[in-house]
Order: structure tokens, then sequence, then C-alpha cells
């Protein structure tokens, strides 16, 4: 089977504390959270206890002080191959911490992480709005500096782990200029605020576990030390970490993409058609073998492009390209897997299914594969 050839023995290591974990607190309630629309807040806690949460965080702040992307991509992997799928703690961990350690304060860093790290307090990041998604620059949602505080109005949608999310990490306008990059900041709104309100969680094709909501400011009076990072820096500072956001899409396309394939040779050499097994006719050897070929260039591109990004030399046109390999070969090879399932590929009851409809966002979210290849096609300079 495909091997990745970048981890240590640490990473193998905490592997199994993670796979013990998944298998005893989060498959066997999955299905109910899958009913529910989201996982329980006190499942945060227990993740923070494991160390999880808090791995990215400096040490000093409770966490375990590696800044290391290769733990959160053992996770990644054992969630996949657990079957199950945590949107508002990957979020939490791979993205809002991450921008709270680069851009805040001392005395930031002092009030959200240690809660962050223990799970007790949980982000999301909210960019998208009702009116825009791709074009970030034309983010609506603003802010006006009035004393001690920002005045905070307008709303974002499709924010993952919205529900649960103790601080959002807010994009607004806080100034207009001819070049539509500059004038946008990021907020940390504590969602005990004023004003601050929850709208729907989004019922979703797939992801069920993950709750996804529409946010609504309202005037929300944000503390002025809530700023994060330098004001009208937002643009920059979401290239800047969007590049491992979409690393980690494209890790979470293969590794799903190799569990397809691994569930479905267990499911040919069982199903018996004609009297043989489903995996004994060429069709199915030669669209399996098929998958195979194209996990293997998916594993040596993102293993390619781990290494980059664990030197810090992983470009944003990079990222954009192994994340549209990664995601579109893993909308191909499920599709292909789920067709040798026959009907019961098209069953909820079946783990194929699940990650059909699981798979289709991969495309679309952290940028969709259309902006990534304009990405791509400026560095081609196109
Ligand atoms: C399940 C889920 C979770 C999400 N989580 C979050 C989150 O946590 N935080 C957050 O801020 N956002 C989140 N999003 C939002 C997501 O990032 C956006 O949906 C995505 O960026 C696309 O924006 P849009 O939906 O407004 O589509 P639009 O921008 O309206 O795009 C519509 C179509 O036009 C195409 N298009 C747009 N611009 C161009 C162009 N220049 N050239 C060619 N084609 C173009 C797009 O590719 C797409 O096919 C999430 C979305 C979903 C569905």
């Amino acid at each position: 089977m495909i091997q990745s050839s970048i981890y240590a023995d640490e990473h193998e290591a905490f592997r199994q504390s993670v796979r013990t974990f998944l298998d005893k607190e989060v498959v066997p309630h999955f299905p109910d959270w899958e009913v529910a629309g989201r996982v329980p807040h006190e499942l945060f806690r227990k993740l923070g206890d494991l160390g999880m949460l808090g791995l990215r965080v400096p040490s000093e702040y409770g966490g375990g002080g590696t800044d290391s992307f290769l733990y959160s991509s053992v996770w990644s992997e054992e969630c996949a191959r657990a079957g199950v799928s945590l949107g508002g703690a990957a979020t939490h961990m791979n993205l809002v911490i991450p921008y709270v350690v680069r851009l805040g304060t001392e005395e930031q860093k002092q009030r959200w992480l240690p809660d962050m790290a223990a799970g007790t307090r949980m982000g999301s990041i909210a960019m998208t709005e009702p009116g825009t998604g791709s074009d970030l620059a034309g983010i609506r949602t603003h802010a006006r500096r009035e004393g001690e505080h920002w005045r905070l109005s307008g709303s974002k949608t499709f924010i993952t782990g919205g529900i649960n999310a103790d601080l959002v990490v807010v994009v607004a306008r806080t100034s207009e200029h001819d070049n539509r990059r500059i004038g946008l900041s990021l907020f940390v709104v504590d969602t005990t605020s004023a004003g601050f309100s929850r709208g729907r969680n989004l019922e979703k094709i797939g992801l069920r576990a993950t709750d996804t909501a529409e946010l609504f400011f309202d005037d929300v009076m944000v503390p002025a030390d809530h700023l994060l990072g330098e004001e009208g820096q937002a643009f920059r500072y979401l290239a800047h970490n969007l590049v491992q956001e979409r690393l980690g899409i494209a890790l979470g396309s293969q590794v799903s993409a190799e569990k397809a394939l691994r569930i479905t040779i267990g499911y040919v050499k069982d199903r018996k058609a004609f009297g043989q097994p489903v995996s004994s006719f060429q069709n199915t050897k030669f669209e399996l073998a098929g998958c195979h070929v194209d996990l293997t260039a998916g594993r040596a591109l993102l293993d390619q492009a781990m290494r980059a990004h664990e030197a810090g030399e992983l470009t944003a046109p990079e990222a954009s390209t192994v994340k549209v390999y990664c995601t579109e070969m893993q909308n191909r090879v499920i599709d292909r897997c789920l067709q040798l399932h026959g009907g019961y590929g098209f069953m909820r009851e079946f783990a194929i299914a699940r990650m059909y409809t699981d798979a289709r966002i991969s495309r679309i979210y952290g940028g969709t594969n259309e902006v990534q290849r304009v990405i791509i096609a400026k560095s081609l300079g196109l």
C-alpha cells in the first residue's frame, strides 16, 4: 500500500495515542453526532487533555511547543482511517491557533492560548460572507474605531465550528483604499459579546458531524486589544495562512482516497456477481490499479509539499497545485470506488457513500479550485 516517507518514530508513537483516543471517544458516538449536526463541546476538553489541540501552542502558554505540521497530519490520517471528520477541531488547531501564535501580542497569547490548548475555548475563522466568498477583498463586514473599542457590523456564513465557537477570528474592513487588499483587519470576537448572534447550523450534504454556521455581528463593541496583528494587513495574513490550510485540505483528500481504495479492495473480494468475486473482473482490477497510480502520485506530491512546508519554503502556487491535484484525485478515486460497490455504494450506511458526499467540498473550500488555478496561472506569468 501507499506509504509516506516523512514520519519519524515520535510521529508513529503519537499515532498510537490518537488511534486509541478516536476508537474510544469518537467512533462509537460519531453516528449520533452526524444526526445532531455537531459534536459536543466536552469532546474538545478531552482533545485538550490528550494534548492534541495545543500541539502548536508554545509551552509557556500550556501547549506542546512544536512548530511541526506533521502531528496534525497524523491526526488527519487517523481520522480518515477511523472514518470520522471533526472539522471544528481541525479548524481550531490548524487555522485559528496559528493566527494567535503568529500575530498575537504577549498579552493576547496569555489571554487566549492556554484555554485554546485546553479545549475550553474553541475558535473559528470567519472570512466568507453571503455576498462574497472567492473575492475576499470584497468583504463588507466593517469595523469603526470608537475610543477603546471597534464597532463591528456585518454577517458571515459557512463558518466551520461556528455553532460551538467561543472565539471567532473575524475579517472586517477597517478602511477604504483603491487597492481593496489594503484595509482589512482581523478581530478576535468573544461569542458572549452583546450584538453577536448565530443563525442556523447549516444542513450540508456531507461532513454532517461538523457544525457550519451563519454568524451575525450587530454593532458588536470589540475591545481595541482584540485587534489581531496590524490594522489593515489582514489580506496579507490570510494569504500566508491559506498556504497551510490548502496543504491540510490536500492531505485530508489524499488520506480519505487512500481509505476508499482500501475498503473497496476488501469489498470487491467479498462481493460476488455471476458466481465469481467482483475482484476477478479485469475491469475491477484496472479501475483499482488506476486508483493506486493516482494515489501514489498524490502521495509523492504531498510528501514533497509537506517537506517544503516543514522547511518554511512552500509557496502559495505550490500549495494551490497540491490542493488542486489531491482534491480532484480524491473525487475521481472515490467515484470509481463507489461504482464498484454497485447499489450499496449509494447507501449512507456504507462508508464509501459517506466518503463520496464528504469529498465534494474539498474542491470548494479553502478557496475553490478555480481560484487555485488563477493563482497557479499567475505564477506561470499568465
Ligand atoms: C462546508 C463549508 C465549510 C466552510 N468553512 C469556512 C470557514 O470556516 N470559514 C470561512 O471563512 N469560509 C468557509 N467556507 C466558505 C468557502 O471557503 C467558500 O464557500 C469558498 O471560498 C467559495 O466562495 P463562495 O461560496 O462565495 O463561491 P463564489 O465565490 O460565489 O464562487 C462561485 C463560483 O464562481 C467561481 N469563481 C469565483 N471567482 C472566480 C474567478 N476569479 N475565476 C474563475 N471562477 C471563479 C468559483 O470557483 C465557483 O465555482 C466554507 C464553505 C463550506 C461549504
